[in-house]
């Protein structure tokens, strides 16, 4: 790194900081950045520069958005009654990229994770509640958290809220779970329990 100028330098130190960027390829990156049109590296650094200013939360489903609510909450032809409930807005983008669902989503950002101290009232489980409660016409709410442990926790948690909400309600909620399981030409010698055991309790009629 010592052989790099400063202004080199200083931009490969910051690409360093990125998830899955190690030292050679912030190097290759900055080389990157440095061999663009002036134009595009300009566009570039406005959006930088307006990243935090422009972004803000959906007031309804907390995706990423620069207006009020963002486009999926305000698409009409989506059905509003069914809400995907996800960890994060990777995920969503998972299964829009996808186009594979039609429903709403509800973002936590997070998880219940007590070893590193996220209880529920850090993410956004008291907003999923009080927009159920509130909306009301809400017929399905899919909890698509990660099939880990803390994910597990917190499909189990959201659930439990969910009963209290409509253990007074007179038109049932229905509750759902992803059916996790084998990924497509997988072999089940190699799967690990918890797979298997979604695989076989997600078993669908054949
Ligand atoms: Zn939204």
């Amino acid at each position: 790194m010592t052989s790099l100028p400063n202004s080199l330098k200083n931009i490969s130190l910051f690409l360093e900081r990125f998830p899955g960027i190690g030292e050679k390829t912030a190097n290759r990156l900055a080389f990157f950045l440095l061999n663009l049109p002036k134009e595009d590296l300009k566009k570039f650094a406005e959006n930088v520069a307006t990243l935090k200013l422009k972004t803000k939360l959906c007031k309804k489903c907390f995706n990423f958005t620069e207006d009020e609510t963002c486009e999926i909450c305000n698409d009409q032809k989506r059905d509003q009654s069914v809400i995907c409930v996800v960890e994060t807005v990777l995920d969503l983008l998972s299964f829009e990229q996808g186009r594979i669902y039609n429903g709403v989503y509800h973002v936590l950002h997070g998880k219940i994770d007590p070893l590193n101290r996220v209880g529920p009232e850090d993410i956004k489980i008291g907003e999923l509640i009080k927009r159920i409660r509130e909306i009301g016409e809400v017929r399905e709410v899919i909890l698509a958290t990660n099939p880990d442990m803390e994910g597990e926790a917190t499909a189990m948690y959201i659930k439990s809220k969910l009963n209290e909400l409509t253990s007074s309600r007179v038109n049932g909620l229905k509750i759902s779970r992803l059916a996790y399981g084998l990924p497509m030409g997988a072999n089940l010698e190699y799967a690990d329990y918890m797979t298997l055991k979604k695989a076989i309790e997600g078993r669908n009629k054949f």
